[in-house]
């Protein structure tokens, strides 16, 4: 650690979004700084804003991200409609319970009639971005997902399709976006070579996965890139290369949330996370690129009863509420006690959005998109 506490607290108020004292001098703000520290600058701060900061210094580290994300979304909080279609996966990712060689996983699969059937009443309750997820599926083919985004672009021309399953090919891609798809949620899970290795098996590279993403930014499509946080082998190190991953990247979204052991994992007896260094760093991410779109994760209220509360007041604006016919929603099973309900489920928008309002927050029931963004760009 080369910054000791009496430097950090240092950083209040004026002083505070001068960054001068944690970088000598060179930088006027902590936005512009962490857009250009090094690696080892970075993991300091990270390391620091983890493990020594108090809580005053991270109510001020929350305030000044709420206060840059506002000056592009106002109070907004943005909602998503999830639909977990798929439990069905061909990887093998040694952290997810969904994971192949998971023979004790519950697997189903909606048809593209009953995704349609959760659009419906997703657009009824006030949704107007669906979020299609699975595991990586081959039932789920180029021509069958073409022809179901279609169909949910024809029925609910005013609404956002984002999709997140998995890697595929320039083309998939291509053609999953000229049929009408808007966004695409793949987390790197890592930037760094050996952390990935520790997470997945051989077949499955982090060349790959940056290829993917870059290849879907490319194309057209608002993209999310992310990472878990406090999985095995992360260290401040690797956070700092996310950052720095993040930040050449220009993803329109970041999904961060917990690690959480799922049993029927070679993590099973991994500890139990809290909510606390996920919040920092949500905040640190929001100051770092300020018009991302940066979502209260599941993961986030899993490990917290407030935990989805606490991350929109750390600087997160978007949240997903599971449509997921009830009947399968434990069978998306990533890892241990997934929160689907309360703050979790889509039944309860009416209910959050009045709590978010006492909140001070504005619920918003438009698309949501990302600030710069113009439809048919
Ligand atoms: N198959 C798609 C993919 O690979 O992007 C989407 C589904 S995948 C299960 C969604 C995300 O769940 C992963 O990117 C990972 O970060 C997260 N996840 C999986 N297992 C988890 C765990 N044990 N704890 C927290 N998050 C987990």
């Amino acid at each position: 650690m080369s910054k000791n506490r009496k430097e950090v607290t240092l950083l209040k108020n004026d002083d505070f979004l001068s960054a001068n004292k944690f970088t000598g001098g060179e930088n006027k703000d902590l936005s512009a700084w962490l857009n250009k520290a090094n690696k080892k600058e970075l993991a300091d701060l990270l390391g620091y804003y983890c493990r020594e900061a108090t809580g005053e210094e991270k109510a001020e580290l929350a305030q000044l991200a709420r206060e840059l994300g506002a000056k592009h979304y106002g109070s907004k909080i943005f909602f998503r409609g999830l639909i977990e279609f798929s439990s069905y996966c061909r990887n093998d990712c040694f952290y997810c319970g969904l994971r192949r060689s998971n023979s004790k996983a519950k697997r189903y699969r909606l048809t593209p009639a009953e995704i349609l059937e959760c659009c419906q009443k997703g657009y009824e309750m006030g949704f107007r971005t669906f979020v299609l997820q699975s595991g990586e599926d081959a039932y789920y083919t180029d021509d069958r997902l073409c022809g179901l985004i279609s169909k949910i672009k024809e029925l609910f021309p005013d609404c956002a399709v984002t999709l997140s399953i998995g890697e595929r090919s320039y083309d998939s891609y291509k053609s999953l976006f000229e049929a009408g798809a808007d966004r695409y949620l793949l987390r790197h899970e890592t930037a760094n070579e050996y952390h990935y290795s520790q997470l997945h098996p051989p077949e499955l590279s982090l060349k790959n996965r940056l290829k993917c993403l870059y290849n879907l930014k490319e194309i057209g499509f608002q993209v999310g890139a992310g990472f878990m946080v406090d999985s095995p082998d992360q260290t401040f190190e690797t956070l700092a290369e996310d950052f720095i991953f993040l930040r050449e990247l220009q993803p329109h979204m970041i999904g961060i949330g917990p690690f959480i052991p799922h049993h029927e994992t070679r993590f099973a007896n991994y500890y139990q996370p809290t909510s606390s260094r996920t919040l920092v760093l949500l905040s640190l991410l929001r100051i770092m690129l300020p018009k991302t779109l940066l979502p209260a994760t599941t993961a986030l209220g899993t490990v917290d009863p407030l935990g989805r509360q606490k991350g929109l007041q750390a600087g997160a604006n978007v949240l997903m509420l599971n449509l997921t016919p009830l009947k399968h929603r434990s069978d998306y099973s990533l890892y241990d006690n997934k929160l689907c309900t309360g703050w979790g489920a889509a039944e309860n928008l009416t209910e959050l959005a009045q709590h978010l309002k006492s909140l001070g927050f504005t619920p918003d029931f438009s698309r949501g998109d990302y600030i710069d963004f113009q439809e048919g760009e």
